[in-house]
């Protein structure tokens, strides 16, 4: 056999060449070209290095010069559910900048349903209308008075409800404050239709018709194409789905079987403080630990609880008060008692704890949490994790190291919303806000991560990370910015670690899963202010090219 066979029996099957191949391995190495086989990277390295490695049949890519990256993970979004919400009414800003536009929004979509037909609408945040205050029953009843109406905010943990939804829910002056939730009451002790967290919230959502556990599991399937093209056109080749129910996880196991999956997909399960979820104490008795998976595109990253609100609605516990509003101290919507309770039970049965946790209070709360688990039993590389962290104490840095917690950190909030939590914080606490150059300093592994808001998540946190800019043009402390390349490590390989597959993913290192994204510019050289004009040009999964642009 000649060498020329032998190569085009063990040979590349894929080469990427003539490009800037940003390893993001320790070295910090760049290299013009990878040759990828059977999914895997054989070789980083020159181009004629790489080429020698070629079969004769190798797909050959010229990269004209384009950076590749690793592809990012992005450690923290609720995705699949998009697909149940195509007939939302998204109330987004931009392009949506009033309560007007939203109630003229709202009142379009109810003109499109019968009487009494629900109107759901989502996504609406007060700080970027130019009201300056929430929208409430009153302004939603113009939009309709015959068709409930049912407006989330973004973050999922406020909402607004017209007169006929709050009349729908029995919600009226003498209704009690659900445990762990508010009614908002004005000074006559009406409802002004604003509902605070879950508890709250749920009293108005669970009368909305929805489609039952089958169906969702089918409209999820169908509709995922869509959102998993957005995903892949951002250069995301792996995402933590972070809280799934069975509706959501037995879409996504549906989609695997028929190859409807390009991505790959780390699942937070249904933890049970404070979420009522189930899964713990089941799992720890079936041995179903962190990492039980369906091959590499779908698997267990760990298991979802939570112990707070939201800095943009001033709903994450602080310690001290709000900036904006110095009576609030936010909500805490779990006991001590209980997350201890869960942590020491995931932590026992080997699942790792992905713990919601924005504000200081909160953080403390969770940290107690892990110190009783890490006492339980020995595991030394649990990786429990804070989901989120966006204001962190100097003195709970060290707690996190001492602990051994991992951060998930949504720092792709600093673009898109960084202004509101600017005012929530005020200028005295903003060190602590989502504290990327701490976290490096003190050793504490932080992926990021954008829990939904904005677009083109991955390198608007990676933007986040580098200037700490908000939209409005405020920074965030600039001291806790990062270098390019530290900003592309939260999205790549701190991520991996995050779910333990820095040894599979997370760089372009020989034997690691052949995960990349080519970018339109070299977003280590430009001026950081173009990272977010920054295009995906290819992403690939597994050395499939996976989304091309046009
Ligand atoms: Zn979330």
């Amino acid at each position: 056999m000649s060498n020329r066979s032998i190569l085009d029996e063990i040979g590349a099957d894929v080469v990427l060449f003539n490009g800037k191949v940003v390893t993001v391995d320790e070295d910090d190495s760049i290299f013009e070209a990878v040759a990828i086989k059977d999914g895997r990277i054989l070789k980083a390295g020159s181009n004629e290095e790489v080429q020698s490695l070629a079969s004769s049949r190798a797909r050959q890519i010229d990269l004209k010069g384009r950076t590749v990256l690793p592809g990012f993970i992005d450690s923290h979004e609720h995705c699949i559910r998009r697909g149940l919400q195509a007939d939302y009414v998204d109330c987004r800003s931009p392009p949506v900048m009033t309560i007007n536009d939203i109630v003229e929004a709202l009142k379009a979509k109810a003109g499109e349903k019968k009487e009494g037909e629900w109107v759901v609408g989502s996504w609406f945040d007060e700080t970027k209308l130019g009201d300056r205050r929430w929208p409430n029953r009153y302004d939603l009843d113009k939009a309709s008075s015959k068709h409930p109406i049912y407006l989330g905010r973004a973050g999922g943990h406020n909402a607004v409800a017209n007169s006929l939804a709050l009349s729908i829910a029995g919600i009226s002056k003498d209704t009690p404050q659900p445990s762990g939730g508010r009614i908002e009451k004005d000074e006559q002790g009406e409802p002004t239709g604003r509902l605070d967290e879950i508890a709250a919230m749920n009293m108005v959502r669970g009368k909305i018709p929805s489609p039952g556990p089958e169906e969702s599991t089918e409209i999820m399937v169908e509709k995922w194409p869509e959102v998993e093209e957005m995903l892949l056109s951002w250069g995301i080749t792996t995402m933590h789905e972070a809280h799934i129910k069975a509706p959501a996880s037995l879409a996504y196991q549906e989609l695997l079987k028929k190859g409807g999956l390009r991505m790959r997909v780390g699942l937070m399960l249904d933890g049970m403080t404070p979420y009522g979820g189930y899964a713990t104490d089941d799992l720890a008795r079936q041995g179903i630990r962190t990492g039980f998976g369906w091959g590499d595109k779908l698997y267990v990253v760990g298991v979802k609880i939570g112990v707070d609100g939201a800095m943009g609605s001033l709903t994450a516990a602080l310690t001290e008060p709000y900036s904006n509003d110095p009576e609030n101290y936010g909500i805490v919507r779990v006991t001590q008692e209980d997350l201890t309770e869960e942590t020491v039970r995931c932590h026992k049965a080997h699942l790792r704890t992905c713990i919601h946790a924005i504000g200081d209070r909160a953080i403390d709360i969770a940290l107690n949490s892990v110190e009783e688990a890490v006492k339980s039993m020995e595991w030394k590389d649990h990786r429990h994790r804070i989901e989120h962290a966006g204001y962190v104490r100097p003195d709970q840095l060290d707690r996190m190291k001492r602990l051994g917690v991992a951060v998930s950190a949504s720092i792709g909030f600093c673009h898109p919303i960084g202004d509101s939590h600017y005012d929530a914080l005020g200028t005295d606490r903003l060190r602590g806000y989502y504290p990327m150059r701490s976290f490096k300093e003190h050793g504490i592994v932080a992926g990021g991560n954008s829990d939904g808001f904005g677009r083109n998540w991955a390198l608007t946190g990676i933007y986040g990370c580098a200037t700490r800019r908000s939209s409005g043009g405020r920074y965030l402390a600039k001291e806790e910015a990062i270098s390019v390349m530290d900003s592309i490590r939260a999205y790549t390989i701190n991520a991996a670690f995050l779910e333990g597959t820095e040894d599979e993913k997370g760089s372009i290192e020989p034997g690691k899963m052949a995960d990349f994204v080519v970018l339109d510019r070299d977003i280590l050289t430009v001026d950081p202010e173009e990272i977010l004009q920054t295009k995906v040009l290819m992403t690939m999964v597994g050395g499939e090219v996976v989304y091309e642009a046009d």
